[in-house]
């Protein structure tokens, strides 16, 4: 057998993925654990290993037969050092979990951004695997991004290259979670659809899911503010889109997350509105492809399994 089985870990705001991947991107097994805000990264990562440990013992390998474990974490993260800098969603800063994981796993663990993983994942197997530079953007509880450039993660020398969700859209605008005031994750991402919309029409919210998917359902079935007001939400997120293009130049733009499915509600917008707030010198060749990602919602978990390939 050619295939090599590796071990991806994808660390989310509310839940764990865990599962072995073999080198061509197959999900062999995965199992899914809740993450416990109330431990501390010590306690949790040693959760996270022992259902690691049991996922291989219950497929009949052994951690010989693991030639790589990758995790993916909803924050910044120093994949040289494996140190999450800042991870507010699990209240993480400076934890060493690469070498947290080490210490359980026995074996060398490198970390990254989840909303890279999932760009990277998409550059092996999915809607990149054609291009060799584009920007994925994931929009779902916040606006996450990853970067490819010569088919190559891009950390940046800061190491926080991607957050386009925290590039400031408006001054003095709604506060974010990252302290900033106006993001654009803040406007656009789904809970910021959802947000504005309640505020905006909270009468047809009543007895209904405070959900993004509501919003989208309403939109669907014809109720034209909502459409209105998304059509509004895509605005802005074309303006941070186009931004971040002007100033990479990428090949296209992967949207990913769990609101990339509404293509006629935001990628076909999108197609035609980044095109309209950007630069006339690349606007004018329209040659910029604005794609939905292909791999879903396990595409952190297999960029992490499979970011080896990535050095
Ligand atoms: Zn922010």
């Amino acid at each position: 057998m050619d295939e090599t089985i590796s071990v991806g870990i994808d660390i989310g705001a509310t839940k764990t993925n865990v599962g072995l991947v073999t080198s061509s991107g197959k999900i062999i097994d995965s199992v899914r654990i809740p993450v416990q805000r109330e431990a501390s990264a010590e306690q949790f990562i040693e959760t996270v290993c022992q259902a690691v440990t049991q996922l291989i013992g219950a497929n009949q390998l052994t951690p010989a037969d693991i030639v790589f474990y990758g995790v993916g974490v909803p924050g910044t993260a120093d994949s040289r050092t494996g140190l999450v800098e800042y991870c507010p969603n699990l209240g993480w800063e400076d934890v060493p979990a690469g070498a947290i994981f080490k210490q359980y796993l026995g074996a060398e663990v490198m970390v990254a951004q989840d909303s890279r993983l999932a760009a990277w994942a998409e550059c092996l197997l999915g809607a990149g695997q054609n291009y060799q530079s584009f920007i994925c953007v994931a929009i779902g509880t916040g606006i996450g991004g990853g970067i490819i450039i010569a088919r190559k993660i891009f950390d940046g020398a800061l190491n926080t290259a991607g957050e386009i969700g925290h590039s400031v859209l408006q001054k003095n605008g709604r506060p974010c979670a990252c302290g900033n005031h106006g993001c654009l994750e803040r406007y656009s991402s789904g809970t910021g659809m959802i947000e504005r919309a309640l505020e905006a029409y909270p009468e047809k919210f009543v007895e209904r899911p405070h959900q993004a998917e509501t919003l989208f359902e309403l939109a669907h079935a014809g109720d034209e503010d909502l459409l209105r007001l998304i059509r509004s939400m895509v605005e802005d997120l074309a303006i941070g889109i186009a931004n971040a293009v002007s100033l990479l130049s990428p090949e296209a733009v992967i949207i990913s997350g769990g609101l990339c499915t509404h293509e006629e509600l935001i990628i076909n917008p999108l197609r035609e509105l980044v095109n309209q707030y950007g630069y006339h010198a690349w606007t004018r060749k329209r040659q910029l492809k604005i794609e939905q990602a292909q791999l879903g919602p396990a595409a952190p978990m297999i960029g992490a399994a499979l970011l080896y390939k990535s050095r």
